[in-house]
């Protein structure tokens, strides 16, 4: 009688423990879901990344524009938060230099130092470092490939995520504020939404003169202003690339220039040699409906908070217990 008893309790755990695929998936390849992955995969999760495109870091990747190498998508900052600095160089490997003033050549000129930091090759040296260090994990990162749908079964404790085609399970699914997302329990609920665009205008010039500034404020129609000049290797040449984050894409490549000089900024001599837009668009995953399939959902999604880097600052702690600093993560692996 007990062995029988013993028998059916075998059979009830054999057929309804469902081993999942992987411990934990991630929607996207921005940094901070990036760097949470490598955590993960660092305490011993099995970890899947699947990210759209055909490149990594979604809003921090770096594009090939005006025949220049590795050029930062859009303007950026990181801040000055000294733990993240100290980070970035520490664990990931990043030379941190004054965003005003990368090769200390503007010090004593008339622009104000600001306390904060950039990698010394803008969005490329990120993203770049960062994917060496996944390269040396068992993470297994899907790029072209999207997240199609996903399913939360509430009752056996996994997410199914659908995959160009493929279905995978998993334990748990980081998902970023910024992606869109079909969540099959909610079939008749749009989940991602109001799609934001971000245009870009790029110009390359010919400066007679060396690079005055690196970040800007914007103007009229134009919201920031950076010179990727030291970021991109062009400093001891007579190019200068700069960026003008738009509010539309009808920005005009003189005129931008034209205030450039007026503001002395460049100067007067400078000649533009190509110029092209760039627009990044995100969709806005409304995660809080989730909630409504119940309490049983809670351990089975985490949104990676990833609306400004500087809140990588709230994981450091956390992500320092496990990973290694960027040396020894290479050597060991
Ligand atoms: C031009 C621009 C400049 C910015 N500058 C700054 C800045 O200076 N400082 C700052 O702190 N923040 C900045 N931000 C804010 C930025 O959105 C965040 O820093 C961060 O990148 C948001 O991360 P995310 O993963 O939510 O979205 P994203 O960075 O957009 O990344 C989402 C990624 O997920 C992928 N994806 C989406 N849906 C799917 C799917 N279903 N399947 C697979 N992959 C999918 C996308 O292809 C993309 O790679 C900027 C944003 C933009 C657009």
């Amino acid at each position: 009688m007990v062995v029988l008893r013993l028998f059916f309790v075998f059979l009830q755990v054999s057929v309804f423990a469902i081993t999942a695929d992987f411990d934990c998936v991630f929607v996207g390849s921005s940094p901070i879901p990036l760097i949470e992955a490598l955590y993960q995969a660092n305490m011993g999760k099995r970890v899947l990344i699947v990210e759209e495109s055909n490149q990594c870091g979604g809003a921090w990747k770096s594009i090939d524009i005006c025949g220049v190498a590795h050029a930062d998508m859009g303007c950026h900052q990181i801040g000055s938060n000294p733990s993240v600095k100290n980070f970035l160089e520490e664990y990931i490997g990043c030379k941190m230099v004054p965003l005003n003033d990368p090769l200390g050549t503007l010090a004593n000129q008339n622009t104000p130092i600001r306390g904060e930091y950039y990698p010394s090759q803008g969005c490329y040296e990120l993203m770049s470092h960062i994917l060496q260090l996944i390269s040396k994990t068992n993470i297994v990162l899907l790029m072209n490939h999207k997240i199609e749908s996903v399913y939360f079964d509430l009752d056996r404790q996994f997410v199914e995520v659908s995959v160009n085609g493929r279905k995978y399970t998993s334990s748990k699914l980081f998902i970023p504020p910024m992606c869109s997302l079909k969540v099959n329990n909610m079939p008749n609920v749009e989940a991602s939404s109001k799609t934001g665009r971000a245009s870009h205008l790029y110009v390359l010039i010919e400066d007679p003169t060396p690079f005055r500034f690196t970040y800007q404020n914007g103007f009229s129609g134009v919201s920031r202003i950076m010179n990727l000049t030291p970021f991109v290797g062009l400093q001891n040449t007579r190019y200068q690339l700069i960026i003008f984050q738009t509010h539309a894409n009808e920005a005009n490549a003189q005129k931008c220039i034209e205030h450039l000089i007026n503001s002395k900024l460049v100067d007067p001599r400078a000649k533009i040699l190509n110029s092209d837009t760039y627009t990044y668009a995100q969709a806005y995953f409304n995660s809080s409906m989730l909630n409504k399939l119940g309490p049983n959902i809670k351990t089975l999604f985490e949104v990676v908070n990833t609306s400004h880097i500087q809140n990588m600052g709230t994981y450091i702690p956390r992500w320092k217990t496990a990973l290694k600093p960027y040396h020894e993560a290479l050597r060991a692996a």
